[in-house]
């Protein structure tokens, strides 16, 4: 079937358990509210053992579910998935593609869009409907201005930030679940030799409700044992600015800021960390910002709903033990 340019389709992200990941019900739930000027919304899904997965998409907003359910799918290759994913989209002709602005989309919508020839914004804060196709919002100079685009081909694609939109609650009514029938690439250039998993308890930064960041501040690793312990009993991830990064003491996975994650926590804990522009177009759109500092004048505290001035070493102890207290109430 062939798309409008008023079509969206999301390409679905699976967690590790296989199921939907938080931003891709976002996407879906903001796919929903810009179906309503007249397009269709469905869901793309490309994996192993996908069928859960593609049932919720489809209580979750999606008219029709698209999937290719395939063991060589998982874990994602981007030499897999993107001639796949080319094909099919080019077969649907216009329309607006939502990715989530992950590692994955970040690696995949750019393939994807040169193969396609079709325009990308990437690390999109807002969408709306007008005339006729969309603009997309995203930010620019270090999140000091934001810029209104438009792509120029009938296919628009784009990558978006967690928070731009709102998940909606499992319906009882249904999408359309319908199989792709696409010749998987014989041979694929690149292979995943190895692969982390998170330790028990320890859940993804961009997935986080709660982020515990620290910075050049906290002097050394040793400060980010205690900020584990405070991400573990909030049931969050540890993040961090760019220079315990850049210093060995933070792994480059936990960067937060325009050259590292962007993150949209419903809490964000900024420990002894300035607030530089680069760190803030990171994790601006936190839900509540909790800043601690030893400098009154530091600028987070100026982005923060919350702040206490003090020495970390003095103030984290005694944060720690009321949560623990709380926790284990
Ligand atoms: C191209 C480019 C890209 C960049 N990308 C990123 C990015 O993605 N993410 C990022 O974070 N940065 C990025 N940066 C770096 C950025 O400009 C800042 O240098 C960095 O964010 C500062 O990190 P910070 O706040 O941890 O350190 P600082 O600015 O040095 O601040 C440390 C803070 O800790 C406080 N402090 C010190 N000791 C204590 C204590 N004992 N208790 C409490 N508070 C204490 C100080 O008062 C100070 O406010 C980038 C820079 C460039 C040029």
């Amino acid at each position: 079937m062939r798309e409008t340019d008023l079509d969206i389709t999301v390409i679905a992200e699976l967690d590790e358990a296989g199921k939907p990941t938080r931003l891709t019900l976002e996407l879906l739930g903001l796919g929903r509210s810009l179906a309503a000027q007249g397009g269709g919304l469905s869901a793309v899904v490309l994996g192993s053992g996908v069928e859960e997965a593609c049932s919720e998409l489809a209580s979750r907003g999606a008219d029709r579910v698209f999937f290719l359910d395939r063991p060589e799918l998982t874990p994602y290759n981007p030499e897999v998935w993107t001639p796949l994913l080319a094909t099919f989209f080019r077969e649907r002709g216009g329309g607006l593609v939502l990715a989530g602005h992950t590692p994955m989309g970040q690696d995949l919508l750019p393939r994807l869009a040169f193969s396609l020839q079709a325009g990308l914004v990437t690390d999109c804060v807002g969408i709306r409907a007008e005339e006729g196709g969309f603009i997309l919002t995203k930010p620019v100079y270090g999140g000091n201005a934001l810029a209104g685009m438009k792509a120029a081909t009938p296919l628009a694609l784009t990558t978006v930030r967690s928070r731009v939109g709102e998940a909606l609650p499992p319906s009882a009514s249904s999408g359309e679940l319908i199989p792709l029938d696409l010749e998987t690439p014989a041979e694929a250039r690149m292979r995943v030799l190895e692969r982390h998993r998170l330790e028990a308890g320890e859940c993804p930064l961009e997935e986080a409700r709660v982020v515990v960041s620290g910075g050049r501040g906290m002097g050394g690793e040793e400060g980010f044992e205690t900020l584990r312990e405070l991400a573990r009993l909030l049931g969050g991830a540890v993040g961090a600015s760019r220079p315990p990064v850049d210093a060995g003491w933070a792994p480059t996975t936990c960067q937060v800021g325009i050259t590292g994650k962007v993150v949209a926590p419903d809490l964000y804990v900024a420990v002894a960390i300035s607030g530089s522009s680069q760190h803030l177009s990171g994790m601006g759109d936190s839900g509540k910002i909790v800043a601690i500092n030893k400098d009154p004048e530091a600028y987070i505290f100026r982005v923060s709903d919350y702040g206490v001035v003090g020495d970390w070493r003095e103030v984290l102890p005694a944060f720690l033990s009321k949560v623990r207290e709380l926790v284990s109430e």
